[in-house]
């Protein structure tokens, strides 16, 4: 992006929003030769930052993946297929909204967790469990502690 100001081409968002209409993004930038500030509306159909594997790979973002993680996580639960593509797509607009090209699997994860935790707790116990590899009990424990006194 260029800056409209000085045409150095390095500029650094500050602040990404969607617009009201939901078809835009609304970036806030700032130029890093001038220090000019500026605002620039991009079209919401940005690609997908690609996803960095714990191994370092990078894998292009796969949404059925992303489904088949939550769906076995919430296999026989009572939540609504809607409510699960909604998360879904609140996963993909925030990646979206983020800017970044790149984000860690496990920044994906949480997001993730998010979701789980609010549609579901026995889900979302579920998929921690798996998806954080914890390197001792205890953790797992004030995790699941610290779920139950959210609950009551
Ligand atoms: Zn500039």
């Amino acid at each position: 992006m260029r800056c409209p100001f000085c045409s150095a081409q390095d500029t650094r968002v500050i602040d990404s929003r969607v617009t009201d209409d939901g078809e835009q993004v609304k970036r806030r930038r700032e130029c890093l030769a001038c220090k000019e500030r500026f605002t620039t509306f991009e079209i919401t159909e940005l690609a997908l930052p690609r996803v960095i594997k714990r191994n370092g790979e990078r894998q292009s973002f796969d949404e059925n993946k992303l489904r088949a993680g939550m769906q076995r996580a919430l296999e026989k639960r009572p939540v609504q297929a809607d409510a699960v593509e909604a998360a879904i797509s609140r996963i993909k607009k925030h990646l979206q909204v983020c800017g970044e090209r790149e984000v860690p699997a496990l920044t994906i994860g949480e997001l993730v967790m998010q979701e789980l935790r609010a549609l579901d707790h026995v889900a979302y116990v579920r998929f921690a469990s798996v998806y954080r590899s914890f390197q001792d009990l205890n953790e797992f424990t004030a995790m699941i502690q610290n779920l139950q006194t959210h609950v009551e």
